[in-house]
């Protein structure tokens, strides 16, 4: 489902990611950990093509995102094949970006009437029935700022899920939340990524990653250092650097109670 090779990005004279190869096979569930700054956001806004690769490539479901091959050469992709290319991935982020001035409903509806094409009735009954899955049915005519943070996060989540994307993106999508909010919105992609969802996800959540994720990518310096199944990746790190990693997240953990 997607396909990164040899994927590069700098930022000025850093290079914040120095090569990233990666493959994402349909119905998996991904978690990418990893220290602050290693460059993982960056990863997901190249993939979601918020930001655009200096080297290598990114295949969405087989197709390159960004240019297309032309009699062996490349060339950059027309502007409407590039925006429904990225409407195939749904993305959420830390902080929930609703728009405000829309009730829930309207925030849902949106995008797919404008940029999927949908009639409102359509988009209307798929934005109830995603309400219904995310626990929200009774807040669709509610202005955003007047929910809790897990309800808008549940809502940024839905909406995203209007869009009927084939793989959805996270990133840290729990980090500012209240701690006893953090339960409701992980128990939700627990259900999405149940439900054969394809799915990259960038957490400080360790057991979400162990528990719920088919694999674990840990990233330092711009690089993916390892990955594999929790189960060894969280026992048995091949590398220093992972294990360093775990035993200083972990042992905060436990420091915390948790
Ligand atoms: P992570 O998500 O793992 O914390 P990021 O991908 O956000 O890491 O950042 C990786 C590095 O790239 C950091 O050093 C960060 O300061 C830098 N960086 C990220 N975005 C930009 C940007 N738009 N301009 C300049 N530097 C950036
Ligand atoms: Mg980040």
């Amino acid at each position: 489902m997607v396909r990164i090779e040899g994927l590069r990005k700098r930022f000025g004279e850093v290079e914040v990611l120095k090569g990233i190869d990666l493959t994402v096979k349909k119905g998996e569930a991904i978690s990418v950990i990893g220290p602050s700054g290693s460059g993982k956001s960056t990863m997901l806004r190249c993939i979601n093509y918020l930001e655009s690769p200096d080297g290598g490539s990114i295949r969405i479901d087989g197709q390159l995102l960004g240019h297309e091959e032309r009699g062996g050469r490349r060339v950059p992709m027309k502007a409407s094949r590039l925006n429904a290319l990225r409407a195939e991935m749904g993305m959420v982020f830390q902080h929930f970006n609703l728009w405000p001035h829309m009730t829930v409903l309207q925030n849902l509806i949106e995008a797919p009437m404008r940029v999927r094409g949908r009639a409102k009735a359509e988009a209307v009954a798929t934005a109830r029935e995603l309400l219904r899955k995310v626990g929200l049915s009774d807040k669709e005519g509610e202005y955003p700022l007047r929910l809790s943070g897990g309800q808008q996060q549940r809502v940024a989540i839905a909406r995203a899920l209007a869009m009927d994307p084939k793989i959805m993106l996270f990133d840290e999508v729990t980090s500012a939340l209240d701690p006893e909010l953090v339960g409701e919105v992980l128990q939700l992609m627990q259900q999405l990524a149940g439900g054969g969802m394809t799915m990259i996800v960038v957490t400080h959540e360790m057991d979400f990653a162990r528990q719920v994720c088919d694999r674990v990518v840990f990233m330092d310096k711009g690089q993916i250092v390892e990955a594999g199944p929790p189960d060894v990746v969280f026992r048995r790190p091949a590398d220093p650097r992972t294990n360093q990693f775990l035993s200083r997240v972990l042992h905060r953990l436990g420091d915390a109670g948790a």
